[in-house]
């Protein structure tokens, strides 16, 4: 006897949300009712779990770029077969964050009317590699690219001691502060503390030149 399965539409019909495609790319998260900020838009991950950083199902999980590593240091792997923030587009001037606290969520930064997409910041950041990620988000503020490039001048610029950052030289301070401003700008200052964390992480490791 064959079982079928349970239609997985249904699961999802009081949802405040909806997926489909997007304009930007793929399928995005649409609202189906007003968002004030501050509220909880979608979880990242209906169905999801959670690895340690080295696990390699974290590892190949990386480069489908849905993993979210979690506030506890371990990897959040979202179920793919089951829509969640995870389907969220970027954009340069996006109408909610993600927060990785706990098991992950979307939560409004500015009002989101009744069908617009809701959209997030990847705040990716690159190595060497500033034209990773071009941006098509098509907000008149878009910064081309979603990435944020850290490049060997900037690691040699950063000053680390005992594991932590205590400071950087003028040229990349500016730039630091620069991105900070224009983060917070967008709601999404949580981003920052990523920039500082490559950077220590890329400072100690050993270097291949
Ligand atoms: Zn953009």
């Amino acid at each position: 006897m064959s079982r079928r399965a349970r239609p997985a539409k249904s699961m999802f019909s009081l949802l405040p949300v909806e997926f489909r495609i997007s304009s930007i790319a793929g399928r995005g998260v649409f609202a189906r009712r007003p968002f004030e900020p501050g509220e909880i838009v979608v979880a990242y991950a209906p169905r999801q779990r959670k690895v340690e950083r080295t696990h390699p199902d974290a590892i190949a999980a990386a480069r489908t770029k849905v993993t979210l590593l979690s506030d506890d240091g371990s990897v959040i792997i979202p179920d793919t077969r089951v829509p969640g923030g995870w389907l969220c587009n970027h954009s340069c001037n996006p109408n909610a964050a993600l927060y990785a606290s706990g098991t992950g969520r979307v939560q409004c930064t500015r009002a989101i009317p009744r069908g617009e997409e809701v959209t997030i910041f990847y705040g990716w950041v690159s190595y060497n590699d500033p034209l990773r990620d071009p941006c098509r988000c098509g907000a008149a503020s878009c910064r081309g690219f979603m990435n944020f490039d850290l490049s060997d001048e900037d690691v040699d610029e950063t000053h680390v001691v005992g594991g932590h950052y205590v400071g950087a030289e003028a040229r990349l301070r500016e730039r630091l502060v620069e991105y900070d401003e224009y983060l917070r700008s967008i709601g999404q200052e949580q981003v920052s503390a990523t920039i500082i964390e490559t950077l220590v992480r890329l400072k100690q490791r050993p270097r291949v030149r």
